[in-house]
């Protein structure tokens, strides 16, 4: 596809983001279904992030991906957010609407989605591992998937109270329980729940180690990892080795790039094609 002076611009702010497997995925969609668009990688400094949010709208870009660390930062720089933005308090993806920069989030959906294709949420207990952006997002996901009980365990644990308390309000019907990440009462309630998701960069191929200790997995117990790199960390592989099921971030990725795709485009893309280019950038 030729790049012309029609072309549509979309791309992905964050820091560092040279990594990201996001235009690739986009990219190859953009081409399958003929759109002229592109999406490309901008590696944003803190103090600039309001200018590039500005820049961007002045040059009439559709919309832009947010990712580590401006997540939430990003949300003070935009006109209006979108329910699921303001319930899980970050951003993922922005839409230039009418001069106004609106604020989604995309990963809850794309999490559920994928989860829930693999295991069905409704009346399971969850442990989220993390109290972060994408552990605020999968406690979303959960709740909205009709989760019966979700537990966050957390190192520091003020953030996930914080995590907690924002269900609890949200979702009363929900059974919330939090704790901190040790300790004989986190693993009494990891071992509580049928499904547990590690939402920290613990595992990531330079990190390496498990959030949690391995010997607390049972094999009752379905594993999710939000890390899709390695595609099978310590925790997957110790888990897989325990008899779980286990399952990586990859769909994750893929589902909340969709979403974001088709906010921009107004187009459904193909959400298959897109995990294969993924897979492709993966492997090079
Ligand atoms: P974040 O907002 O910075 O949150 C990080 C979380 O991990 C915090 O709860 C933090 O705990 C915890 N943590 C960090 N280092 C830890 C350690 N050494 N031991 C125990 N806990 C630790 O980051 P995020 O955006 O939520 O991202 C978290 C992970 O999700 C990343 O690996 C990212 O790749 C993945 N992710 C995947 C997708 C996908 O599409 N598959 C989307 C988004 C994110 P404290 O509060 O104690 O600091």
């Amino acid at each position: 596809m030729m790049i012309s002076a029609k072309t549509q611009m979309v791309g992905i702010i964050g820091y560092p983001v040279k990594h990201s497997l996001s235009p690739a995925m986009h990219n190859a969609e953009f081409r399958e279904l003929g759109l002229d668009y592109v999406y490309l990688a901008w590696e944003v400094a803190g103090t600039a992030l309001g200018d590039a949010v500005r820049g961007l709208q002045s040059l009439g870009a559709v919309g832009f991906n947010v990712t580590v660390p401006y997540k939430q930062a990003v949300v003070t720089h935009l006109d209006s957010l979108a329910e699921e933005a303001k319930l899980i308090g970050a951003v993922n993806t922005v839409r230039f609407e009418d001069g106004r920069a609106m604020g989604y989030n995309t990963d809850a959906d794309g999490w559920r989605e994928d989860i829930e294709s693999e295991i069905s949420l409704r009346g399971a207990i969850v442990c989220i591992i993390g109290a972060g952006g994408a552990a605020r997002a999968v406690a979303v996901g959960a709740c909205q998937g009709g989760a019966a009980g979700v537990v966050v365990c957390n190192r520091r644990r003020e953030t996930a109270e914080a995590l907690c308390e924002l269900l609890r309000h949200f979702f009363p019907h929900v059974d919330v329980r939090c704790s901190s990440l040790c300790g004989d009462a986190c693993r009494e309630l990891v071992r509580s729940a049928e499904i547990v998701v590690n939402a920290t960069p613990v595992g990531m191929a330079s990190k390496g180690g498990t959030p949690v200790p391995a010997q607390w997995l049972l094999p009752k117990h379905f594993v999710y990892d939000t890390i899709y790199a390695p595609a099978e960390t310590e925790l997957l592989r110790e888990a897989r080795e325990r008899g779980c099921r286990v399952r990586n971030g990859i769909g994750m990725l893929v589902r909340q790039g969709a979403k974001a795709f088709e906010l921009w485009t107004g187009v459904k893309p193909d959400p298959a094609r897109m995990e294969k280019a993924v897979r492709a950038a993966l492997a090079h």
